[in-house]
């Protein structure tokens, strides 16, 4: 069992952060399909984000920064205060984001404000299923990793971390993606685990529940996981990554085509639409491919 990254100091933390790792986003990929693994972990092709994924990226950084503030002052105003302003940071640092809105025909100014106002319902909705003055979460977006005891090891980002007065854990994601829940939340519940897994192994207790707060429609679906759950998914991520080995070696990443490939980008270069993979580029280290910051607001 390693240090969680966050604690050790900034030489170490570097060596550890270029460790190869999974990440539950590219896990999930190459469950998912083989294929789209292998376009962004392996070739790493850009992808252009969807407004949506744009907008959950938005919305998670007011929420932590909310956290960040005084409990009285995490108020439905004060969150959407600060919309705006974040939105001109991550818009500065991204470049390419706030270029999604350049091809609205109508007016982009427009389209944009629109949009951010879809932001401040969100956060309406968030708002609606819990009061967070009532809550000092331990951790706000917390990069946790661990290593397995058969050396897999597990890298990723915990939207929030309860601790109770009583001492129970509670994991919670919050969910702004457009696709239907009912596609997501296998996706979802998959990464919830990793997480549970990665917290059990790195404070020796399994937290006692998992959360999901759905922000498009106000739902929440709770969760509590059991050990011999956890032992038995840390053997399917186990599995996962002597697959991922096995196909970097021969370069064999195979389509895998369900409902979930009318949100890939890659469709004009899968053979199940037609189109032809660019050559495999190969595989020079294990690198279980990262989690980006749009993943982590899906
Ligand atoms: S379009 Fe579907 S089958 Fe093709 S790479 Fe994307 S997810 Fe896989």
């Amino acid at each position: 069992m390693t240090q969680s990254a966050t604690e050790l100091p900034a030489a170490a933390e570097t060596a550890e952060r270029r460790k190869p790792a999974l990440s539950p986003s590219r896990a999930s990929d190459f469950k998912q399909c083989p294929l789209l693994y292998r376009f962004r972990a392996v070739d790493k092709i850009p992808e252009t984000p969807s407004k949506a994924q744009v907008r959950g990226t938005l919305v998670h950084a007011v929420l932590e920064r909310l956290f960040a503030l005084p409990a009285e002052e995490r108020v439905p105003a004060r969150a959407k205060e600060l919309v705006d302003p974040l939105w001109a940071e991550l818009s500065a640092e991204n470049p390419e984001w706030a270029a999604l809105f350049s091809g609205d025909a109508d007016d982009a100014a427009t389209a944009e404000s629109d949009w951010l106002a879809s932001a401040g319902e969100l956060l309406d909705t968030y708002f609606g299923l819990e009061d967070p003055s009532a809550l000092e979460p331990q951790a706000c977006e917390e990069r946790v990793e661990v290593e397995l005891g058969s050396g897999v090891r597990l890298r990723g980002y915990v939207d929030r971390i309860d601790v109770a007065e009583t001492g129970e854990v509670r994991i919670v994601d919050y969910k702004t993606g457009a696709a239907p829940r009912e596609i997501g939340e296998i996706k979802a519940m998959f990464q919830m685990k990793f997480y549970a897994l990665v917290l059990w192994r790195l404070r020796g207790a399994v937290p006692d529940q998992l959360k999901l707060m759905y922000l498009t429609d106000g739902q929440s679906l709770t969760y509590t996981p059991d050990e011999a759950e956890l032992r038995r998914f840390e053997r399917t991520l186990e599995a996962i990554w002597q697959a991922i080995l096995r196909a970097g070696k021969s370069g064999d990443f195979r389509p895998s085509k369900s409902k979930l490939c009318r949100w890939c980008d890659h469709q004009a270069r899968c053979p199940e639409f037609g189109g032809t993979p660019p050559e495999y580029p190969g595989w020079p280290e294990p690198d279980g491919g990262d989690e980006t910051v749009l993943d982590r607001a899906d």
